[in-house]
């Protein structure tokens, strides 16, 4: 038999609503898969008791001819969801111990519909970066390596554990986050699929709160289908977040393999950028052909404000972000450190529950909401986000039904290759992403080619408002052409 963690989420379900293994088998292997993959760092807790748990009651349900779309799918969840009882530190030092004794919604949909959870997955601290290094937890390595080298690679983030883990099979899938782009960043460094949904589609209950304009929970899976698959159980309109959509959640397996022909895709001229590699704009290239090829229209557009987003985003993000970072001050969550008075044990669980990153966002943020240059930054920053906005409704309004673009300006780097003294290095990587959290819209980077150097590379698309169905259609017809990708074992 094939080991059990090669099958996809959609193989998986049908081996066991055929009965060819039990939920509890499945679980087995991964548990066991989790274990033999220390050395990657992509789980910060393992909870094998917890999933022999679970995968029994599946197993329970199958034997009784009530199982759900999910059950007995092994999960992995990223650190930034609140999971009863379960470590939940956001992978920082600051909520050390922290165990909420509530689940977030998309967490709790997922086991309404019967996954089981393997454990809590690495990730930059807050979602803050772009390569998992600035976890308090260590950095995670990146399943894949450069042809010829040992180098130790980033899996990108900051959903870095969660791309990481589905790229070596440690499990069948995993919940992300994406505020500017660390659901399909860290796709695209792993070979796996990820989507960002429209903003609203999940709720952001339960979910540690970065930017919460701009954070949206989406799964990373390794085909489009799993991606697929997930998000129906993760969306939904929750009364705890009323920012959540009351829209019904269709049926986004159905999409799958359905045609492209006739289909407009855009094709955003400002998307092509100095400096990016070449074999990324050949990448690009790849893609509109395979969508040509299918039968759909390819279409230049414009989005003239795109060059603007990079620089709005790192205004808007850390704005929200020192707003909501304000509540870790030693008092109520995690980690305390005793002062003279009470400024003075702020002032010290802050100074050393923070890394650096997150400092430099609080910083920031703090800066551009200060009275005299809230006008100069923060407004602006909000009319420039405006702007990207119409960008994409006027694009959408003349009949484009998706936009093609890069999903990242290169393949991973090694650990230690961009974290330097320059943080703009490092936001870089977010430059094909930001504007789509900017902008509230959905977008799904796939797997779509390797490097000169063996490392996969992603394209992303960008869709309309609650219109995740034509992103998987799309996304399945590139992937039916291109096929899949898995790192070669080494770990
Ligand atoms: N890399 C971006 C940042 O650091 C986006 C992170 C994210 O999407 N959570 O802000």
């Amino acid at each position: 038999m094939t080991d059990l963690t090669d099958l996809t989420i959609a193989e998986a379900r049908d081996g066991l609503k055929a009965k060819r293994f039990t939920a509890t088998e499945l679980t087995e292997a991964y548990i066991g898969a989790v274990e033999r993959g220390r050395s990657l760092n992509a789980y910060v807790v393992e909870t094998p008791e917890k999933a022999r748990a679970m995968a029994r009651a599946s197993d329970e349900r199958f034997a009784r001819g009530e199982e759900r779309p999910l059950e007995g799918i092994p999960l992995g969840i990223k650190d930034l969801f609140a999971t009863e009882g379960v470590h939940t530190q956001a992978c920082s030092h600051i909520l050390d111990r922290f165990k909420p004794a509530y689940e977030s919604t998309v967490s709790a949909n997922l086991w309404a519909d019967g996954a089981v959870m393997l454990g809590k997955l690495n990730m930059d601290e807050f979602a803050m970066g772009s390569s998992n290094e600035t976890s308090h937890y260590g950095p995670v390595t990146n399943p894949w390596r450069r042809q010829g080298s040992n180098a130790t690679l980033v899996p990108g983030g900051s959903s870095g554990g969660s791309a990481a883990a589905v790229a070596a099979r440690l499990c069948a899938g995993a919940t992300a986050t994406d505020t500017g782009g660390s659901i399909r960043q860290p796709a695209a460094f792993t070979g796996t699929a990820g989507i960002k949904p429209t903003y609203g589609r999940c709720s952001r209950w339960g979910i540690v709160a970065f930017a919460s304009s701009l954070d949206q929970a989406g799964p990373i899976a390794r085909d489009v289908r799993d991606t697929a698959i997930l998000l129906k159980s993760m969306a939904s309109v929750d009364p705890k977040d009323t920012t959540s959509v009351d829209v019904p959640v269709p049926d986004y397996e159905a999409a799958i393999g359905q045609s492209v022909k006739g289909l407009k895709i855009g094709v955003p001229r400002e998307y092509r950028l100095d400096g990016v590699p070449a074999e990324i704009d050949a990448l690009w290239q790849k893609g509109i052909d395979i969508l040509r090829d299918a039968g759909a229209e390819i279409v230049d557009i414009s989005l003239p404000h795109t060059k603007y987003a990079l620089p709005a985003y790192y205004i808007v993000a850390p704005a929200e972000a020192s707003s909501n970072l304000a509540r870790y001050d030693g008092v109520r969550y995690g980690l305390r450190v005793p002062g003279d008075d009470i400024v003075d044990m702020y002032e010290r669980t802050r100074a050393a529950g923070f890394g650096e990153e997150v400092k430099r966002r609080i910083l920031i943020g703090t800066y551009v909401l200060s009275a005299g240059y809230y006008d100069a930054y923060y407004l602006k920053a909000q009319k420039v986000r405006t702007l990207i906005k119409r960008d994409f409704e006027a694009v959408y309004a003349n009949g484009i039904d998706a936009i093609l673009t890069p999903a990242t300006p290169s393949a991973a780097f090694a650990i230690g290759e961009k974290a330097g003294a320059d943080p703009v290095e490092m936001y870089l990587n977010d430059v094909f992403t930001v504007t789509v959290n900017m902008a509230g819209l959905p977008g799904l980077a796939v797997p779509a080619g390797l490097s000169s150097e063996g490392l996969p590379l992603g394209l992303q698309l960008i869709g309309r408002p609650f219109d995740e169905e034509t992103l998987f259609r799309v996304g399945s017809a590139i992937e039916a052409a291109v096929g899949t990708f898995a790192p070669a074992k080494w770990w």
